[in-house]
């Protein structure tokens, strides 16, 4: 007997799936700006950017790879390679960052970064980032863009999504209509944005407020204009009031969820490994 035949008649027969190519970017820090008293961008390039592959998305993200500073890696780092030869405990640690712009005549990209204090791993690398820095990058995933058939466009999000709705507002037509609601720190965290007029652009400030227990997005957005026609809905930023726009959005205003790119992209007090990880249980899930 063949090892086809011991397959039962009414097993389903699944193509392999397609592997996504695993592309690894090895990339420096070439310049440095302070965009905001909460915020600082890091531009980066190098030859390895001849193989990015942008993603037709205003959300583009990238993982960003830690190595682990006790470990004596091969150089040239091979992230791959760590993670098929080595134990786990010496991979790579990620985090996930929004390309805030790619200028690919230029082989750059640059990536906001919100400076939350001392903890964590991208945070405090972005804060002592000088030129000259490695920093290693997979390519690039993203999910959403603008619909032009939208009658408007609504952004909710906090810092962490400001990269995403700000590349977002630039992709907009001139004429295209819409509110957008960016919760930041205090006012010194405002960013000048370009965006086309027809867009409302509101900031509100936490002033003090934890990010998971403040509800001014969510009051802003309950409380703010509601234009008329199909909207399209981009809503990112700390999982706890994610899922109270959730609930207003789907829920109260009833929207469908293929209107709506909505999720956590962090949670108070979580590093991102286990933010990750708790997107399989129930305090995690949100769509
Ligand atoms: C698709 C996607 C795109 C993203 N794009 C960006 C981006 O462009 N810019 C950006 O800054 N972030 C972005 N984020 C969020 C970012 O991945 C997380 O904030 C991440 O946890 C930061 O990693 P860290 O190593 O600095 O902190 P971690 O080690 O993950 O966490 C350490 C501590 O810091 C806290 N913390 C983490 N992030 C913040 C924050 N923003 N404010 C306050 N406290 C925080 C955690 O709750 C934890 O207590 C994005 C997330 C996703 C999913």
């Amino acid at each position: 007997m063949t090892p086809a035949d011991t397959v039962p008649a009414e097993a389903p027969i699944r193509a392999p799936r397609p592997q996504r190519p695993r592309v690894q970017l090895t990339l420096q820090v070439l310049r440095k700006e302070q965009l905001s008293s909460h915020m600082v961008r890091i531009i980066v390039g190098g030859p390895d950017m001849a193989k990015f592959e942008a993603k037709d998305a205003t959300d583009m993200y990238v993982k960003i790879h830690f190595l682990n500073p006790g470990v004596d890696y091969a150089e040239p780092v091979d992230i791959f390679a760590i993670r098929d030869t080595m134990p786990a405990e010496h991979w790579s640690v990620t985090r996930t960052y929004t390309l805030r712009w790619v200028d690919v005549a230029a082989q750059e990209i640059a990536i906001d970064f919100v400076l939350h204090g001392d903890s964590g791993l991208a945070g405090p690398w972005a804060a002592a980032a000088q030129p000259g820095d490695r920093i290693i990058v997979t390519n690039p995933g993203g999910a959403y863009k603008p619909n032009p058939d939208a009658d408007w466009h609504l952004f909710a999000g906090d810092e962490a999504a400001l990269p995403a709705i700000a590349a977002s507002l630039e992709a907009l037509p001139s004429d295209a209509r819409g509110q957008a609601y960016i919760e930041v720190e205090d006012a010194a965290d405002i960013q000048p944005l370009v965006k086309p007029d027809g867009v409302e652009l509101s900031w509100v400030f936490r002033n003090g407020a934890t990010p998971d227990k403040s509800t001014v997005l969510l009051d802003a957005v309950a409380n703010g204009v509601w234009l008329d026609g199909t909207v399209h809905a981009f809503v990112h930023g700390e999982r706890e009031y994610m899922k109270a726009l959730r609930d207003l959005l789907i829920k109260q205003r009833g929207l469908d969820r293929s209107q709506v790119s909505l999720s956590g992209y962090w949670a108070y007090g979580r590093t991102e490994d286990n933010f990750q990880a708790e997107k399989k249980e129930p305090i995690g899930k949100i769509l």
